[in-house]
């Protein structure tokens, strides 16, 4: 059925051949590695995983040895790129949202905030670590009482102390949390009211951690409710370049699109799972691929990730160029996002009945695309940001 459209196993179905002119031979074979491991060591525990909400250690075990912020062989620059991450995050998405999310916490937030919010020693104390997992961390921005409305609400307080600081306050959704050895909490200076970055160990006095339970959506994946209560820091661990909201949205800005990424990488995992299933299943005789109603699903899908591919590519490009701007990440992430609701509804209802049985793979997409679509930075959050750049005026409140 595909045979006219170009596969390439690490990207699924690339018709117009994104990954092939954006990447270079070694970065695309260290890809190809991956979404080796990723069939043969992960995919098999994604039921399971789903089911018992847990993402089984085994799953991280068997990709850091891949070493895949710095693979063997690829250029440093190119392994450092956004093209290249934005990839990397691609090829986990398709096999799962879970697990790239995951993984993503530890190369694009909490690394990402490590090295454009610490001063040049702090990024070269911990950056090398934090590539190798053997320093792994969260990203503590959002709070119970303040998501969208972070940048103006942060209600987490760090008041100087000494030659330290002590923290107040809860954070929310944190990922990853519970097997991180520091959390980056973002908090505002009571003294000049700037929101500045805490590298807080998670064992520290004062540090209350609350599984988030009964998920419908990232299942695996675990989130934390956190509360600081009077937690005592010293000035080394607070993040040297952040001052003000100004340097967390560049941070923003940065990560921002490695989301935009996540959210095309699960519409290609879609349309794998929905072609494979219409061109195996038969009804009134004849593969469900057969029909035309079922081809123009499939064809809106292939054109929903083809147009998210050339969205995030060009984005990464021009990152990787050195132009960072809030309304093109947000403009990316909220396009791939909504596109990508669409296409895992599609591929669910092509499966009919068995799209909502977990072994058919369509089911966690549909299921895990609602997150994506509500993390950093909803669809309104990311329209007003597009919206402000179009009219020059400003519509948040
Ligand atoms: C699975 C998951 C993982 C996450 N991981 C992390 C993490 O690791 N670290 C972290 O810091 N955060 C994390 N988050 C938090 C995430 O970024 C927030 O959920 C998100 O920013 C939205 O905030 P909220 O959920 O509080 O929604 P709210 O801000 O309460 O918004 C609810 C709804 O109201 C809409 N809304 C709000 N204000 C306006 C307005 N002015 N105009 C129109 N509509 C509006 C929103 O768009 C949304 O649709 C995670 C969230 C999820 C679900």
């Amino acid at each position: 059925m595909t045979a006219t459209l170009r596969t390439d196993p690490p990207f699924g179905i690339d018709a117009l051949g994104f990954a092939e002119s954006r990447l270079s031979p070694a970065a695309r074979a260290a890809l190809h590695r991956l979404d080796d491991v990723l069939a043969r060591e992960v995919r098999p525990l994604l039921a399971e995983a789903w089911e018992t909400a847990t993402l089984p250690a085994a799953v991280l075990g068997s990709l850091i040895p891949l070493d895949l912020m710095r693979p063997e062989g690829v250029d440093a620059a190119e392994a450092g790129s956004s093209m290249f991450s934005g990839f990397r995050n691609y090829v986990l998405a398709r096999t799962d949202v879970s697990v790239a999310t995951a993984y993503n916490a530890q190369s694009g937030l909490f690394r990402t905030t490590v090295r454009l919010g610490g001063s040049p020693e702090q990024v070269a104390a911990l950056d090398s670590r934090i590539a190798g997992f053997e320093v792994r961390g969260t990203f503590a921005l959002t709070e119970p009482e303040h998501g969208s409305d972070i940048a103006g609400g942060l209600a987490t307080t760090a008041r100087r102390d000494g030659d330290g600081w002590v923290i107040d306050g809860a954070k929310r959704w944190i990922g990853g949390a519970g097997t991180a050895d520091l959390l980056a909490v973002f908090a505002r200076d009571v003294a000049d009211g700037r929101v500045k970055v805490f590298l807080v160990p998670r064992d520290a006095e004062g540090v209350h951690l609350t599984r988030i339970e009964r998920k419908v959506s990232l299942r695996p994946m675990q989130n934390f409710d956190i509360v600081l209560d009077g937690v005592r820091v010293d000035e080394e661990s607070r993040l040297q370049r952040v001052d003000g909201w100004r340097d967390v949205a560049r941070i923003l800005r940065a990560m921002r699109s490695d989301v935009a990424w996540i959210a095309t990488g699960l519409q290609a995992g879609a349309l794998d799972a929905a072609v494979r299933y219409v061109t195996e299943r038969e009804q009134f005789g004849r593969p469900l691929g057969g029909f035309q109603l079922v081809q123009e699903k499939l064809a809106r899908m292939l054109g929903n990730l083809t147009s998210s591919l050339g969205i995030v590519t060009q984005l990464s490009a021009i990152q990787d160029g050195g132009d960072f701007r809030d309304e093109n990440s947000a403009l990316a992430k909220m396009q791939t996002a909504r596109l990508a609701r669409e296409t895992v509804a599609l591929a669910r209802e092509v499966q009919g009945g068995n799209g909502i049985v977990l072994d058919n793979d369509a089911a966690r997409f549909f299921a895990d695309a609602e997150a994506v679509y509500s993390y950093e930075g909803t669809h309104e959050m990311t329209a007003l940001i597009v919206g402000r750049a179009l009219t020059g005026t400003s519509a948040f409140a």
